[in-house]
């Protein structure tokens, strides 16, 4: 099951299907991207092409054309709020408050 093209086809307009190729390729790159992360023996963080970056722009189209429905898109949701990245490193956020 895809979550991205689901949400896509449930809405039948060209823009909604395009939008959920786009989300579903950039869910596999996400992966990819975190799995290298994890397991890269430097952690110096993402540059500016990676698909963290990406993902805030993703989650506003999501937002702007799927609305409330966008919310069932947690693994995007997440990661387009998550401000990790190499300009954010430093002390551990705390929760709760910004
Ligand atoms: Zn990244």
């Amino acid at each position: 099951m895809n979550p991205y093209t689901t949400l896509g086809s449930g809405l039948d307009t060209h823009e909604a299907k395009a939008l959920g190729a786009r989300l579903s390729s950039w869910h596999d790159a996400m992966v990819a991207h975190e799995r290298r992360l994890r397991t890269a023996a430097t952690r110096d963080g993402c540059d500016d092409e990676c698909p963290h970056a990406e993902a805030r722009t993703l989650w506003s189209e999501a937002v702007a054309t799927f609305g409330a429905r966008a919310q069932e898109l947690i693994f995007l949701r997440s990661r387009a709020q998550d401000t990790h990245g190499a300009r954010n490193r430093g002390p551990r956020r705390g929760s709760g408050h910004i």
